[in-house]
């Protein structure tokens, strides 16, 4: 699971952070004519993100990478059970810590990057 401390995860989560778990892109299917999606580019790399949602009350479905090719994301809040999520079964990874909200507290055990794992 990566937990995205970056300004835009900021801003479409409306919170400090995105939490979303990947998986390779055929362990994923989102069916159904309520799936909608948003290109979003990045100020800083001006690569995109394809952003999924429900048409009907919003809620984030998480997103495909021009960055990682072959994963989706699904955010970790968005689960039927999110206890599967736990960190002691998944690898947590914060990102674009640079960025984290001041009173959004890590603990200094936690891995964390400044930027995104694949780039620091
Ligand atoms: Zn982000």
């Amino acid at each position: 699971m990566t937990i995205c401390h970056c300004t835009w995860c900021q801003r479409r989560t409306g919170t400090a952070f995105g939490t979303e778990v990947v998986f390779e892109i055929g362990q994923v299917a989102l069916t159904g004519d309520s799936v909608g999606t948003y290109r979003h580019h990045s100020d800083e790399s001006g690569r995109w993100l394809d952003v999924a949602f429900c048409r009907v009350c919003g809620g984030n479905l998480g997103f495909t990478l021009e960055a990682a090719p072959g994963l989706r994301t699904l955010p970790a809040g968005a689960f039927d059970d999110p206890a599967w999520v736990d960190a002691e079964s998944i690898q947590i990874r914060h990102v674009f810590v640079r960025s984290r909200r001041s009173w959004s507290d890590l603990s200094p055990l936690v891995e964390q990057y400044e930027r995104h794992f694949r780039t620091s």
